[in-house]
C-alpha cells in the first residue's frame, strides 16, 4: 500500500529514517532467543461469511508452514482494529521469538502508555491468541494442554430462544431443548425495535414522539409473564436464562429480580448499565438467582474489580475485548480464588478461533459456569475449517495442535464485510419519547 502523503508528496507515515533511509529498528527482547525461530509477518484478515464482520490475525514465522491465528473481532469498529494491527502492532513483533508470549503481550499492552480499550485490546487479542496457537503447534498439543489440561470433558452451552410473542419464544425453546441442550436463554419481543435477541413490533405508542419506541415498563411487566409460562410449559428441569441488556436502573433491576424469583433462573445477565457497576452489589443482594455480568468490559483492571467487588456471580467477558487468552487466564485464576464463575460472551461476533479459545478456558478451569453457544452457518465453517460444532448441548475442544482451527483465505476473501450494517447497530433502540436506549 502506498503511504498517505501531504499535498507536496511528503509521506505522512515513514517506516524508515528520512535522512539515512535506514529502516527503524525493531524492538527486541533483552535476552538471546534460544533458537532461530522468529516472527516474520503479522496481518489482519477481515471476512463476513455469515454477514458479521470477523477479524482474525495471522502471525507467520520463518519456519515454513508454522503460523498462528487469533481472534481480533470488534464488529462495530473493525477498520480501527485492522489499522492498529497493521500500523502499530505488527512492527513491534517482526523479529521476535513467538514463544515470548507474556513479554510480547505486556509490551503491546504497555507500549501505548494509555491502556487499551476494545480497539487496542482486540488487536492485542489477535496477536496473543495467534502466539498460543503457534505454541500449541510447536508442542504438538492442543492449547488446553498447555494451560494445565482438562478438568472436564466439554463445555455445556446455552442457546438463544427469541420470538415476537411468548408462544413463539417457547416454541423455539422447545426446539433447542429437544436438540439436546439443557440451558436456554429466553427473550420475548417488545413493542418498538424490541431488544436484540427478539424482534419488535412498530407503532405501539401512537401520539408519542416515537410511536416505534421501546418502553421499560412494558418490558418489566412482560418478562415475569414470559418466565411464568416458561416454567409451566418447559418443566422444572430446563435451565432458563435471561439477558436484560443493561437497560434498567438499580431500582428497576431490584424489582425485576424479585419478580423473577419463583422461576429459578440459571442466571440473569447484565441488569444495569456498565456505568453503574459500582452498584451491582445492591442488585445482587436482592437477587435470588446468579448475576452474569461484564461482556462490555474492555479493561483487565475493570474486570478484576468486577470479580472482587461482590456484585457478580458469573464473569461474562468478551475474551478478545480484554486482550486475549493471556489476560483472560489470569482473570480465570482470580475467579477460581474468589468463588466467581465464568460465562464467556460468544454470539456471532466471536470468530471460530475466539470460540476455540473460550472452550480452552472452559475445560481447564474449575470456575467454569456456562458457555454461550452460537450455531455458525455453512459459510463460516467453509472459511474456518475445524470450526467447533456442538454435540448434545456441549462444545468439545479440538484435540489438534493449537486451536485446531484454520482459515481458507480464498474463501474468506469471497465474503467481504459491509461496514454500515454494524456502525450504528448498538444505538438503534429508542424510547417512546425518542431518547436513545443504551445497549
Ligand atoms: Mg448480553
Amino acid at each position: 500500500m502506498e503511504p498517505a502523503t501531504r499535498s507536496g508528496g511528503e509521506p505522512l507515515i515513514r517506516d524508515s529514517d528520512p535522512l539515512t533511509g535506514d529502516e527503524f529498528p525493531q524492538t527486541q527482547a533483552p535476552w538471546p532467543a534460544r533458537d532461530a525461530l522468529r516472527i516474520t509477518g503479522v496481518r489482519p484478515i477481515v471476512t463476513a461469511p455469515d454477514g458479521i464482520p470477523l477479524v482474525v490475525v495471522r502471525v507467520d514465522t520463518n519456519d515454513p508452514g508454522l503460523y498462528g491465528l487469533g481472534c481480533a473481532t470488534f464488529t462495530q469498529r473493525f477498520h480501527a482494529v485492522v489499522t492498529t494491527v497493521e500500523r502499530h502492532v505488527a512492527p513491534m513483533l517482526i523479529g521476535r521469538h513467538p514463544a515470548d508470549i507474556e513479554d510480547i503481550t505486556r509490551m503491546v499492552h504497555l507500549s501505548s502508555y494509555w491502556r487499551g480499550g476494545p480497539v487496542l485490546n482486540s488487536a492485542l487479542s489477535g496477536v496473543d491468541q495467534a502466539l498460543w496457537d503457534i505454541a500449541g503447534k510447536r508442542a504438538g498439543m492442543p492449547v488446553y494442554e498447555l494451560l494445565g489440561g482438562r478438568v472436564r470433558s466439554a463445555a455445556a452451552l446455552y442457546l438463544h430462544a427469541g420470538g415476537a410473542s411468548i408462544s413463539e419464544t417457547l416454541d423455539r425453546a422447545r426446539e433447542i431443548l429437544a436438540a439436546g441442550y439443557r440451558h436456554v436463554r429466553l427473550q420475548v419481543g417488545q413493542p418498538g425495535l424490541g431488544s436484540y435477541g427478539a424482534p419488535g413490533t412498530g407503532g405501539a405508542y401512537p401520539g408519542h414522539p416515537n410511536p416505534d419506541g421501546w418502553d421499560v415498563q412494558h418490558y418489566l411487566r412482560t418478562t415475569p409473564e414470559l418466565f411464568a409460562r416458561a416454567r409451566a410449559e418447559l418443566g422444572e428441569e430446563a435451565h432458563l436464562l435471561h439477558d436484560v441488556h443493561h437497560r434498567l436502573t438499580v431500582k428497576q433491576a431490584v424489582g425485576l429480580v424479585r419478580a423473577l424469583e419463583p422461576f429459578r433462573l440459571f442466571f440473569l445477565e447484565d441488569p444495569i448499565p456498565l456505568e453503574l457497576y459500582d452498584r451491582l452489589p445492591e442488585v445482587r443482594a436482592a437477587a435470588p438467582m446468579p448475576l452474569a455480568v461484564g461482556e462490555q468490559v474492555a479493561s483487565v483492571a475493570d474486570a478484576a474489580r468486577l470479580v472482587t467487588g461482590g456484585g457478580v456471580d458469573l464473569l461474562r467477558l468478551h475474551v478478545s475485548a480484554v486482550g486475549g487468552l493471556t489476560p483472560a487466564r489470569k482473570l480465570v485464576a482470580l475467579c477460581e480464588l474468589t468463588g466467581v464463575g465464568t460465562a464467556w460472551h460468544a454470539p456471532g461476533d466471536v470468530s471460530p478461533v475466539g470460540a476455540a479459545a473460550n472452550v480452552a478456558l472452559d475445560v481447564t478451569t474449575p470456575a467454569f459456569g456456562i458457555q454461550e453457544g452460537h450455531l455458525y452457518g455453512e459459510a463460516v465453517r467453509e472459511v474456518f475449517p475445524g470450526t467447533l460444532v456442538p454435540r448434545d448441548g456441549y462444545l468439545y475442544p479440538s484435540d489438534s495442535p493449537g486451536w485446531g482451527i484454520d482459515i481458507d483465505e480464498v474463501a474468506a476473501a469471497s465474503y467481504p464485510p459491509v461496514t454500515h450494517l454494524f456502525e450504528r447497530w448498538a444505538a438503534t433502540v429508542r424510547r417512546p419519547d425518542g431518547g436513545i436506549e443504551a445497549p
